[in-house]
């Protein structure tokens, strides 16, 4: 056995929810708790981050990696999207993952498919007005891994805020029996937050994409020193990405951490949230006070 096998041989790779179901039936008959981490894969330090809580908090620890065409718009980047399973795979084999789920849009959708999980209020706001579809295919994605996995824990990451959010809402309006756990923002060392999109980015680009950086440590400073008022923060961070000449603003908001409803006065748990296309990249980031 060459080396390396053994830790392959540990680690299963899936494409059917049949396969699945049958191994997760396995690990309950053994009374084994089971952790979920779903990804789109071109896994970096941020997922890993999740990874590490997964296995360090469950038993077994499924991932999955699927990039999810449903929560994708029509001139959005479903087709150039990042992948590499092998790298994937390794990573996941090196951090004590027990099982990749790896399915295929057939697998997922089949040729006919009319059930989706929708969400009111919360879905309105931020990413939603520039992604009108991008959060039913969250919630019905995320749905379908919770019915084919039954995990008792989920883990997703603070960098997409809205989306936990959204997540969290989903579970307890639909009482979904498992809990769902947030994870911190990974950033490089200069302080981008991680996202597998940052490929995209030229040379040239990558140096511009700090400046979503710079607009949410501004925020966050402004916030620590006291200040409440959310027009003067917004407009300090505005005001640093509008200096950056390849910087679009999406958008640039300060929201109820629970609601995503805008708010004048920082008196409850906030979320600061910037949306800023560099060149043709579409990068988020944020901060919750
Ligand atoms: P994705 O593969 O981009 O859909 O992300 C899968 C999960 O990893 C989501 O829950 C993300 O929020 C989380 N994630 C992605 N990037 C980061 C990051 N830089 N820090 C923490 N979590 C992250």
């Amino acid at each position: 056995v060459p080396a390396g096998m053994e830790i392959k041989i540990k680690m299963k790779i899936v494409e059917t929810i049949a396969e699945v179901r049958a191994q997760v039936k396995e690990w309950r008959a053994q009374g084994l708790s089971v952790g979920l981490v779903p990804t789109m894969g071109y896994l970096h330090e941020g997922h890993k981050s999740l990874i590490d809580r997964a296995v360090a908090e469950n038993d077994k620890v499924v991932v999955s990696v699927f990039v999810n065409p449903m929560q994708f718009g029509p001139t959005e980047d479903l087709a150039s999207y990042p992948r590499d399973l092998e790298h994937d795979a390794k990573l996941c084999e090196e951090h004590g993952v027990d099982l990749i789920f790896h399915p295929t849009p057939e697998e997922m959708y089949g040729d006919q498919f009319y059930s989706y999980v929708d969400m009111d209020v919360l879905t309105k706001e931020l990413c939603g007005l520039s992604r009108p579809v991008h959060f039913r295919g969250v919630c019905t994605v995320v749905t379908k891994l919770f019915n084919i996995v039954t995990p008792d824990r989920a883990y997703f990451g603070q960098k997409d805020a809205q989306q936990l959010a959204v997540i969290k809402r989903m579970v307890k309006d639909l009482n979904m029996p498992l809990t769902i756990t947030g994870c911190p923002i990974i950033r490089e060392a200069d302080g981008l937050a991680k996202s597998s999109r940052n490929t995209y980015l030229s040379i040239e680009e990558r140096a511009a994409a700090l400046v979503l950086r710079r607009s949410i440590f501004l925020g966050k400073e402004m916030v620590e020193k006291g200040e409440r008022d959310c027009k003067k923060i917004l407009a300090a961070m505005t005001a640093e990405i509008e200096k950056e000449p390849l910087a679009k603003i999406d958008y640039v908001k300060i929201v109820d951490l629970d609601t995503m409803q805008q708010v004048e006065k920082i008196d409850r748990g906030i979320l600061a949230a910037i949306a800023v296309y560099i060149g043709k990249t579409r990068l988020i980031d944020n901060f919750i006070a």
